[in-house]
């Protein structure tokens, strides 16, 4: 058994549990890190091939908080990182098979096609609305309902939900899923004045609204890659699947490699784990599994394709960040990102990339099609929707058979095992995309959260 009691072991090598190590480290702890795969970034897979860069994962990053600036720069990262290109602004919506322009300005709403009359009119009510003290959660399919009606809904909620969840509106929770929204309501009562009041803040307190839009030259794999360099050597393991923690202090950590079991003592545990490696793991004796209730967390799974066409074969002229799809209109993909458009360097010159996901919780039946049997639907999309003509002359494709967890209603359930087995075992910290939010500004936040959680009720031996 290695001894490192005054130590902190972080179990994940995703972005959460990079940026908490990092974070420990930067404070003067000494860190192991514990990864299952055999490189860093968890779901960030950045893969470069000639003049294209895949992301079969996530494309981009939100810089929400200064943190995420001051850590970019702090990284040595800001000469390779790459800004989204000013036409991404523009969105595209799908209706009645057309694609629209999502109206980015209240003047550009009033003469668009997007949304009925009936619809403009209720937005203009719903800026009259009072804040509104609600105890009891609902679903954000219900909340935009109340606010704003089933159009907006259909063709402005759902898609939105789509592109962040891959989930369904009518399941998500407003509380946990869209909490801003959530208080927005208590303290505006308005959604949009709400909104509007939070870009102010935003600019009042010197950032960018809206929130500037990133990745790096060579995909977003740089950042994890660039977190796990900046470790002291010897500290991170990969290959390493964490089976089994004892309770402390000191804590007892039990990792596997090819079926050897290793133990090592820590002071603290950090767990940055996706929902079903912590319904897995045991905690304290006798085969206990305090967060086996995760396994049940609904997921989105997802497919994504990676297609590169020469400019030729589009017609669209793709300026944009891409276009969502609404579930009512009853298509095979849930959205494409208009990758070689939103930032420069993700296809060789004269050609174009676009990353199309397919599944989501509504159309669980398309994510598990085998990708041969899927790209012909896809093409079929892109062809209606862009003017795409051909075959694409590259072609990558990703599955994620779990790839979002679900905050849908009923989650509190979930938080509150997550909080009972921290409470029962001190020195025990859970975050991740599990709890904290999906997306990466969040687990970039949580990762911090953690760091300071761990550092704050006493100072550790040195
Ligand atoms: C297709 C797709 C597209 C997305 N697009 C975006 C986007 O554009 N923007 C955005 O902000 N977010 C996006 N997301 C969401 C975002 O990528 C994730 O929420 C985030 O990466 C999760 O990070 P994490 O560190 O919490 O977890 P993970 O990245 O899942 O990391 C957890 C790590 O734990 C390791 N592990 C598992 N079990 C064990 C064990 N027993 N022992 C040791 N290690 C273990 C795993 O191998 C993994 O490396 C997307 C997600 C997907 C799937």
């Amino acid at each position: 058994m290695n001894n490192c009691s005054n130590s902190i072991a972080v179990v994940g090598a995703g972005l959460t549990g990079l940026t908490a190590a990092h974070r420990l480290v930067q404070l003067g702890r000494r860190v192991r890190v514990f990864e299952l795969a055999d490189r860093p970034g968890g779901m960030i897979r950045s893969e470069r091939d000639g003049g294209w860069l895949v992301e079969a994962g996530p494309n981009s990053l939100r810089e929400t908080s200064p943190e995420i600036t001051q850590l970019v720069t702090s990284l040595g990262l800001d000469p390779v990182k790459t800004v989204a290109r000013p036409e991404a602004k523009h969105r595209y919506l799908v209706r009645a098979g057309r694609l629209l322009a999502v109206p980015a300005s209240p003047s550009e709403l009033l003469g668009s096609k997007l949304l009925s009359f009936g619809t403009k009119a209720r937005l203009a009510a719903e800026l009259l609305r009072r804040p509104r003290p609600r105890v009891a959660d609902l679903s954000l399919a219900a909340l935009a309902r109340e606010h704003f009606g089933q159009e907006l809904v259909d063709y402005a909620v759902s898609p939105i939900v789509s592109g962040v969840y891959a989930g369904d509106p009518a399941k998500l929770s407003a509380r946990h899923a869209f909490p801003s929204l959530w208080t927005m309501e208590q303290t505006h009562g308005s959604l949009l004045r709400g909104q509007a009041a939070q870009a102010r803040a935003r600019r009042t307190a010197g950032h960018l609204s809206p929130t500037p839009v990133f990745a790096f030259s060579d995909g977003l794999a740089t950042l994890p890659r660039a977190l796990a360099a900046a470790l002291p050597g010897g500290s991170l393991e990969f290959g390493a699947e964490v089976a089994h923690l004892q309770p402390g202090p000191p804590w007892q950590l039990t990792w596997h490699r090819g079926g050897v079991a290793h133990t090592e003592e820590f002071e603290r545990v950090v767990l940055a784990l996706p929902a079903a490696a912590l319904a897995r793991l045991i905690i304290g004796p006798g085969g206990a599994r305090p967060l086996a209730a995760l396994g049940e967390i609904e997921h989105a799974s997802l497919t994504s394709f990676f297609l590169g066409y020469a400019r030729s074969q589009i017609t669209h002229p793709l300026d944009g960040f891409g276009l969502l799809v609404p579930a009512v209109e009853k298509r095979s993909v849930l959205g494409v990102i208009f990758s070689s458009t939103v930032f420069a360097g993700r296809a060789p010159a004269g050609h174009i990339a676009l990353t199309v996901l397919v599944g989501g919780t509504l159309r669980p039946d398309l994510a598990t099609l085998a990708p041969a049997a899927l790209l012909p639907l896809v093409q079929r999309e892109l062809a209606g929707l862009l003017g795409v003509e051909g075959d694409p002359v590259f072609e990558r494709h990703h599955a994620w058979p779990h790839a979002i967890p679900q905050y849908n209603l009923g989650y509190e359930r979930y938080l509150g095992a997550i909080t009972r087995c921290e409470q029962a075992c001190s020195g025990l910290f859970i975050g991740g995309h599990v709890r904290d939010g999906i997306g990466l500004s969040d687990c970039l936040a949580s990762g911090l959260r953690l760091a300071d959680m761990a550092m704050a009720d006493e100072i550790l031996p040195q």
